[in-house]
């Protein structure tokens, strides 16, 4: 017969009954009554304290702790006793560490422990038992290795297989905000799991390893940028709205690889999205585009890259303007920064978005609106982020300049070699920022995932234009060339992986240390306060 081992804290002023009573019932009791004089307790009563030293119990009654905290064997059942020394006890770490070492859920106040006590003695059930699934738990630590997601477009169903990394706890959560979540299981079955504030908590083992993890769950279509976009036939997830789609983790310095399969598409339609993400990606770049669209195979970068845009057949000649430098483009990227890490394809895909939305950097098929599909800058900005953006990812939402500054300078960059020059249109933006007191605002906030992106006002043509002026005006002071160098030895330091602005700064800093100071100023004046490059005056179209 297993015995279940329970521990009994005493501390001063317990309540005498309350540690006395628990611990007559677990002595005297029997799994069959006719035996009692002949068998005993399926319990081991001890009583454990801060140390062995005799405790006084309320009334006076001094009692012998059989182990100290530091020395208790292992417990299957925790019981508290109540008293007026109950709640210095809960503040006690001794206590806490001697509950956080028990089979999760053992330590209750005694009523609850006695029902457990006489349930599972009545049952003969396996009390404490190792292979029963850990109860759920909030543990946002363990990383994420894998999603592999499943969606069906018709029943608006999703399973999601995750690897959860092992880690220092058991439990694992997710954001799962728009989700209606269905089942959890394990390897060996169903898991226990709470859904809570729109977060997903799982009771998954710590066993040493990765644990697989599958979720099926159905999503609900939005008409916002905020999931699923039934209408337009797109998924929106930028900035945190991936728990609408799937079980995720939106911190911008998450990353982990995908793979995807679409189901339930339309006759006649096609999904575009990649079967599998094998670079570590933030959760907002997962995405598929459904619609009748045209595929037009770009041609092939020196790396091996095939570069494609997909768009509905009436937008073939804006397709064909908007893409005409993006091999060329890709190539300069590829060959300047790094190889691409998103796979063999990749290329722009045409979303249905209302007007002036640009586009987003879903790789390896990012998203480009239809009525930018003819501007070669939107097609060579979304590019960029395969290397800064999501290559290397911000480590917080206030680190959006290391995003799309880079990846603005890098765009002007790429085009301004194949003789087309952006930057009169970035003056312009730059303009409008700067002489509107409204819309000017600090490029680069203080603070780690202290705001609400797409409610701040970072949330604008700040950061992507001071950003690319910056990178400009360091260009100016360290040459172009040395600049490319500098943001490759940085790119390759911190790919697959989040890294901060200042990071960065600092690295160019140290890169270039005769222009240290001056570069310093720059980032102090325009991305730190709200100061201003000065500006070409040019005439600029309203916007
Ligand atoms: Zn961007």
């Amino acid at each position: 017969m297993a015995t279940h081992r329970v521990g009994i804290v005493v501390f001063e002023n317990a309540e005498v009954l309350d540690f006395c009573g628990p611990f007559e019932v677990f002595s005297v009791t029997r799994l069959d009554e006719d035996q009692r004089r002949t068998t005993a307790s399926p319990f081991e009563v001890v009583l454990v304290a801060e140390s062995t030293r005799p405790v006084r119990a309320n009334g006076g009654m001094t009692v012998v702790p059989d182990y100290a905290f530091a020395d208790c064997p292992r417990l299957d059942i925790l019981l508290v006793p109540g008293g007026w020394g109950t709640r210095a006890q809960i503040a006690n770490t001794h206590t806490r560490a001697a509950s956080s070492s028990m089979p999760e859920g053992r330590a209750w106040p005694a009523a609850a422990a006695l029902l457990l006590a006489v349930a599972g003695c009545s049952s003969d059930s396996d009390v404490g038992s190792d292979s029963e699934p850990p109860p759920a738990r909030e543990n946002w630590q363990r990383a994420l290795l894998h999603t592999d997601l499943e969606l069906d477009l018709a029943t608006m169903t999703g399973r999601a297989v995750i690897s959860v990394a092992d880690g220092e706890a058991p439990g694992a959560s997710w954001a799962v905000g728009g989700l209606d979540i269905h089942a959890v299981r394990g390897a060996d079955g169903p898991l226990t799991y709470r859904v809570r504030d729109g977060r997903l908590d799982v009771g998954v083992p710590d066993t040493g390893a990765p644990v697989v993890v599958t979720i099926d769950y159905r999503f609900a279509a939005q008409e916002a940028f905020e999931g699923w976009m039934a209408g337009a036939g797109l998924s929106f997830l930028w900035p945190a709205f991936c728990s609408n789609l799937f079980p995720c983790r939106p911190a911008p310095a998450e990353g982990q690889t995908y793979t995807l399969a679409i189901n339930g598409v339309a006759e006649g339609d096609t999904a575009v999205y990649p079967a599998t993400i094998p670079a570590p990606a933030p959760a907002y770049m997962p995405a598929v585009a459904v619609g009748p669209f045209t595929e037009l195979d770009l041609g092939t970068t020196q790396a091996g890259t095939r570069l494609k845009a997909w768009y509905p057949a009436a937008a073939a000649s804006a397709a064909a303007t908007g893409t005409a430098h993006l091999v060329a483009v890709m190539d300069f990227y590829e060959q300047t920064y790094g190889p691409y890490r998103y796979g063999d394809v990749a290329g722009s895909v045409s979303a249905a978005w209302e007007a002036g939305f640009g586009g987003m950097e879903h790789h390896p098929f990012w998203h480009v609106a239809a009525d930018a599909m003819d501007e070669p800058e939107v097609h060579a900005h979304e590019a960029a982020h395969g290397w800064f953006g999501n290559g290397v990812r911000m480590a917080c939402w206030e680190d959006f300049v290391l995003s799309e500054g880079t990846v603005s300078y890098m765009a002007a960059r790429a085009l301004g070699r194949q003789g087309v020059d952006i930057w009169p249109e970035y003056d312009c933006r730059l303009q409008r920022i700067c002489h509107d007191e409204q819309r000017n605002t600090v490029a680069r906030p203080d603070g780690c995932n202290a705001i609400t992106l797409d409610e701040h006002p970072l949330w604008s043509q700040v950061p992507y234009m001071k950003g690319a002026r910056f990178f400009r005006e360091v260009a100016a002071l360290v040459g172009a060339g040395p600049l490319d160098a500098a943001l490759a030895d940085f790119h390759q330091r911190h790919v697959g992986d989040a890294a901060r602005m200042e990071e960065l700064i600092a690295e160019l800093q140290a890169a270039f240390p005769s222009e240290a100071m001056a570069i310093a100023e720059l980032a102090d004046g325009w991305l730190r306060q709200r100061a201003c490059p000065a500006i070409p005056d040019r005439d600029c179209p309203a916007g």
